[in-house]
């Protein structure tokens, strides 16, 4: 069970390295200081002057290959039944900033966000909701009710005027961790489509 938590962790803090724009500067959005705190709020990387168009092209396309390339191998080796980073985070076990709890879900701060506001909500209990993609029709209740969590979110963090909802679902979706998730994004104008 360890093992399988660690080993997720460890695709996890890969993608997080991966999704930081490597080229010029690339902004990430401050957290709490109750969260990790290994991320820096900006990255500088070395960028030659005589860079070209098609050079940073490539760059940017290796790096969103290579978080497609993590997304897909944590897929394959998916364990259905095997706990994730977030079985710690509802046990406490690793810290979290939590935004909003209820009986049954759990709202915590995104450890790599993409927005100033960027919360994770998850079901308490997975219950075989890996992903979307396995619900079943037993499971409208909680997707309801996760959903109107997403509204709630939204409100406390002042951003229910405008804010994105998202659900990756699988490999092709870049899903990261197995066990069903809303990410609540805003506090910034969002783009469409959204890649
Ligand atoms: P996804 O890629 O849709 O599966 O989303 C998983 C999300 O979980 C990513 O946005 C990660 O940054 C986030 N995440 C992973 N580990 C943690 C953690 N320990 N605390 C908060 N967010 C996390």
């Amino acid at each position: 069970m360890a093992a399988a938590i660690g080993s997720s962790s460890f695709t996890l803090l890969r993608n997080c390295a991966l999704v930081v724009r490597p080229f010029s500067t690339a902004k990430v959005f401050p957290r709490p200081a109750s969260a990790f705190s290994f991320h820096s709020k900006r990255v500088r990387f070395p960028v030659p002057s005589s860079h070209s168009r098609s050079r940073r092209l490539r760059f940017a396309t290796n790096a969103v290959n290579d978080e497609e390339a993590a997304a897909k191998a944590a897929a394959a080796t998916l364990d259905e039944g095997a706990p994730t980073i977030f079985d710690k985070i509802i046990a406490k076990e690793i810290p979290s900033s939590i935004v909003y709890e209820d009986e049954k879900v759990l709202a915590f701060r995104d450890i790599s966000p993409q927005a100033p506001v960027h919360v994770v909500i998850i079901p308490k209990i997975r219950d075989g909701l890996t992903e979307l993609g396995k619900a079943e029709a037993r499971h409208g209740e909680i997707l309801g009710q996760l959903l109107y969590a997403a509204k709630i979110v939204a409100e406390k963090e002042g951003v229910v005027d405008g804010f994105r909802v998202v659900i990756n679902s699988g490999p092709t979706a870049c899903q990261s961790v197995y066990h069903l998730h809303l990410h609540v994004l805003g506090g910034r104008q969002m783009k469409w489509p959204p890649g």
